[in-house]
């Protein structure tokens, strides 16, 4: 199996790039498979995509420990650890970096193992295309030449993959011949093999079970921001009106910001100085039990000053 890691900042196409590189890998006969990876990212958040074929039935799923090629869309990203480019890189792993610099410069500037090749994708994508966004095809096509893979299932997979994103054919044409472009500029290395380490350390974490009480989102919890005070935000606040309370915990489960608490009486005790009066949990409950109560000070309501 030959595992191919992209590492890109959201929207620069690295999950694409890594779709070509799948399209043409099976286009050529192999088993592939490729996944993107990325949280509640923004634009700019460091994304992975991971791409595998092979011979064989590919059975490896997700992350990927021990990658034979990196293929890095922007080289901001090798001075981020959050993007964790550095997993599993050996002497052995090819790291291609999308910059105009020379490998040796682009190796004294990161202290990352692996032999490394570069070509400035986007500098090519601005003079063809005018953006600098305009790299998936790019990116896609100097990793099918840096993994052996042929021209022709490359143009198909480059029609196919933009073709679905409703990229119009004449884009589409302009990408495969800019990409075949770039398929021919980068430096190619020869591949290797990544020599696994004999036995891989794996920590199995057991889950604790933890009430409802902890196990919810709160923002007393560790990382959130208690000292943020949202209750300024609130111009209504809802109140209990005890007696109409049947202890459901429904409000407790519907505070999007986890400041209802529970007595042990199963009666919801609201944290003010975070509650931020958006009033679901007033929506929320079945018995009306809470009640939305304009907010004062010094005797007149917010929304009246
Ligand atoms: S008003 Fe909103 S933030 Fe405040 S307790 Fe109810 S659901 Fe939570
Ligand atoms: S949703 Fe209403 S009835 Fe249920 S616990 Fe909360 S206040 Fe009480």
């Amino acid at each position: 199996m030959y595992a191919v890691r992209f590492h890109g900042r959201g929207g620069q196409g690295a999950k694409t790039a890594s779709r070509i590189l799948g399209t043409a890998a099976f286009l050529s006969g192999y088993q592939a498979q490729d996944s993107p990876i990325y949280g509640a990212e923004r634009r700019g958040a460091p994304v992975s995509a991971f791409t595998r074929f092979g011979r064989e039935p590919i059975r490896e799923r997700g992350g990927m420990a021990h990658p034979d090629l990196v293929v890095v869309a922007d080289a901001s990203l090798l001075e981020d650890p959050a993007a964790r480019l550095s997993d599993g890189i050996t002497e052995q792993t090819i790291l291609f970096v999308n910059s105009p610099l020379h490998a040796e410069q682009i190796r004294a500037q990161s202290a990352l193992p692996g032999r490394i090749t570069t070509l400035g994708v986007t500098e090519i994508a601005l003079q063809h295309f005018g953006q600098r966004e305009a790299i998936s095809a790019l990116l896609g096509a100097v990793a099918a030449r840096l993994a052996g893979l042929q021209q022709e299932p490359l143009r198909q997979a480059i029609a196919r993959e933009l073709g679905d994103l409703g990229v119009a054919p004449p884009i589409i044409e302009r990408n495969q011949t800019v990409a075949l472009m770039c398929y021919e500029s980068v430096q190619v290395m020869a591949r290797e093999s990544v020599a696994l380490p004999a036995t891989i350390a794996t920590t199995f974490h057991t889950p604790v079970y933890e009430s409802p009480s902890r196990g919810t989102a709160r923002i007393s919890a560790t990382g959130n921001s208690v000292l943020r005070e949202t209750g300024g935000w609130r111009t209504f606040r809802p109140v209990l009106v005890a007696d109409k309370c049947n202890g459901c915990w429904l409000c407790f489960v519907y505070c999007p910001d986890g400041v209802i608490s529970m007595n042990t009486d199963d009666r919801p005790v609201i944290d003010y100085d975070h509650c931020k009066g958006c009033q679901i949990c007033v929506h929320e409950c079945p018995t009306h039990a809470l009640v939305a109560e304009r907010e004062q000070e010094g005797g007149v309501a917010w929304t009246a000053r």
